[in-house]
């Protein structure tokens, strides 16, 4: 158990809904940030004020440098930063080839899944960092299985978007490791959240579920307790590593 804060992004819906209420189970106050659901985010706060833990909603696009920054001061005010989960992220438009996609696309999906992730890994670090006086903590990156799979015909910029994040896990969780931060990846498979219908395929789980070796589609709750191990002390010699939570895939 904890009383520290844990940053969410993307916390509103989905897999950062469960990790929300799984971390608030534990002990941490949470700090549930969303990019425009205030409904959905205020919902996550009360079901974890209705268990007695502790919750904050707080918008942020993670594509927005100034609601990272807000983000973060609203953390500050709410108690000693101990862990952040970068899970907030997007797909473009499922079955859009690469010779069809146009900038615009593939610059929001790298802005909200890569530099988003990125920019919120580096305002965790200076406060978690003991080279900066902090008490150290753990960073979750949300990759997906698509990075090792590159999606093809369905979505390979965010493919490649994942493909960036497994790689800045390892070289973040190098570069903190003497400093009491653990960094972290996990590669969901298949899982039933409604990142599928943004994607414009709201069955895409379900249809696609027979290629898993398992023959099921994930839940959110399956991921967020893989998120909570590597936050938690059971996971003490866990850094640089990537976990894939995805039925076999
Ligand atoms: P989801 O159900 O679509 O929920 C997305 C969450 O991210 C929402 O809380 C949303 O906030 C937030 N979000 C969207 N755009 C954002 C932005 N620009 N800045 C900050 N937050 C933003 O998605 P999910 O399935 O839970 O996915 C969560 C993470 O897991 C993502 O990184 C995704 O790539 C990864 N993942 C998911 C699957 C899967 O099958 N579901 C598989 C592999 C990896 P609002 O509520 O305000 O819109």
């Amino acid at each position: 158990m904890t009383d520290k804060v844990v940053v969410i992004t993307g916390g509103s819906r989905g897999i950062g809904r469960a990790t929300a209420i799984a971390a608030a189970a534990r002990g941490f106050r949470i700090v549930v940030g969303y990019a425009s659901n205030k409904t959905a985010a205020d919902e996550v706060v009360a079901a974890i004020e209705a268990s007695n833990g502790k919750a904050i909603a707080v918008k942020c696009d993670v594509a927005e440098e100034s609601d990272i920054l807000a983000l973060f001061k609203a953390a500050d005010g709410f108690g000693t930063l101990g862990a952040l989960v970068n899970n907030g992220g997007i797909v473009g438009t499922s079955g859009v080839r690469v010779d069809e996609m146009s900038a615009e696309r593939i610059q929001r999906v790298m802005a909200v899944n890569v530099t988003g992730s990125i920019l919120c890994a580096r305002e965790a670090v200076k406060r978690m960092s003991t080279r900066h006086g902090g008490q150290g903590g753990v960073i979750v990156n949300l990759s997906s299985v698509a990075a090792k799979l590159g999606a093809p015909n369905t979505y390979v910029d965010y493919a490649a978007s994942k493909g960036a994040i497994d790689s800045f896990t390892v070289g973040l969780g190098h570069e903190v490791a003497g400093e009491g931060i653990r960094v972290a990846g996990i590669r969901p498979g298949l899982i039933d959240t409604e990142i599928h219908a943004a994607g414009g395929e709201p069955d895409r789980a379900h249809r696609l579920a027979h290629m898993v070796p398992m023959k099921r589609v994930g839940t959110a709750d399956e991921v967020a307790n893989a998120i909570v191990w590597l936050m938690s002390d059971d996971a003490s010699y866990v850094t640089s590593a990537i976990l894939d939570v995805s039925g076999g895939r």
